[in-house]
């Protein structure tokens, strides 16, 4: 902790709840919020919560145009280490924050997304896309690297038909 002015709190987000640009084309969130979820940023500021945004990994590994394809084909060994790699920097750096006072209040993923959700993923099943209860590969391998480090952290999805319930839960979570 340090006591300069600082909130001395952060938050875990997906790259794309503040960078609509790593999107995959197809989904109707970029055409809402062409730059970021403005709200969720809104509840943010004004709990003074700092934003640590994780990398993309769809977009670092399938592209930066690319269409969207479900956990059924991304969970592949390459795709699964890429991710893991990911959730071990922001693992550490979570247990850095917590060893010098600060307060990490939660990671915000993306609802249905193969890699970023929490309460549900994509999937295929029988050719089509389902979404299914479940979370994403980035998710799942944050979750175990937390895990290892005897670490327990929230873990909540923003889901852009659900807006209002998602931003109460997550000022529930920040003010907590
Ligand atoms: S992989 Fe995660 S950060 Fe990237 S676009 Fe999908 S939900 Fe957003």
């Amino acid at each position: 902790m340090v006591m300069d002015g600082r909130s001395n709190k952060v938050i875990l987000v997906s790259h794309c709840i503040i960078n609509s640009n790593s999107i995959c084309i197809g989904p109707k969130t970029p055409s809402i919020w062409p730059a970021m979820i403005n709200e969720v940023v809104e509840v943010l500021m004004r709990y003074k919560v700092g934003i640590v945004q994780l990398p993309c990994p769809e977009q670092l590994v399938y592209g930066f145009v690319r269409e969207g394809i479900t956990k059924t084909e991304m969970d592949t060994v390459e795709y699964r280490s890429f991710c893991r790699r990911i959730a071990e920097d922001a693992a550490e750096l979570v247990k850095k924050y917590l060893e010098n006072g600060f307060r990490v209040v939660g990671f915000l993923g993306k609802r249905a997304s193969p890699s970023c959700g929490v309460k549900t993923t994509q999937i295929t099943l029988e050719g089509r896309n389902v979404e299914v209860e479940g979370k994403g590969i980035l998710v799942e391998e944050l979750e175990n690297e937390l895990k290892k480090r005897g670490i327990n952290l929230k873990l909540i999805d923003f889901e852009r038909t659900e807006v209002e319930k998602c931003l109460r839960e997550l000022e529930d979570m920040v003010k907590a």
